[in-house]
């Protein structure tokens, strides 16, 4: 499969279309990722209620497959509990990893799936975890202010 194949719709219209693109001005939590293998470079914005994902925003310099699965997270995330959000992650693993997905678990990451060619690109698996890899951290961060 050429490069060119994995680039749906889905995809481009993410990466030329990012959802909640942008500075969040009154944010919980600001974190900078990078994946240094492609130059992706990627801030997340992100606000609690709880154990809630109220909201999330991002700004990023980065390639196409990076800035798209980024705006599919924050698409997918956004007012979903913690727990939630690591499921959806879960999923996202397994497929990266080649799993087969049930028609259940397809439909619960809805565009996300529209990376699954990246898996025939381990380089780029980076590209498109890099803010899952994101999400962990703060999550991480989280805990140890409890
Ligand atoms: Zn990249």
């Amino acid at each position: 499969m050429s490069i060119t194949d994995m680039f749906t719709e889905v995809l481009l219209d993410h990466y030329k279309h990012p959802r909640h693109y942008g500075v969040m001005e009154n944010a919980d939590v600001v974190h900078e990722s990078a994946n240094p293998l492609c130059g992706d470079e990627l801030t997340l914005y992100a606000k609690f209620d709880g154990n809630t994902l109220s909201d999330v925003m991002f700004e990023a310099k980065a390639c196409a497959i990076c800035t798209a699965s980024t705006s599919m997270f924050s698409e997918i995330t956004k007012g979903k509990s913690f727990e939630e959000v690591d499921s959806i992650g879960d999923i996202v693993h397994s497929m990266f990893k080649g799993d087969e997905l049930t028609s259940e678990q397809r439909h619960t990451i809805g565009d996300i799936l529209a990376l699954e060619g990246v898996q025939k690109l381990p380089v780029r698996i980076k590209c498109a975890l890099l803010v899952w890899e994101t999400w962990q951290v703060i999550k991480k961060d989280l805990d140890q202010q409890k």
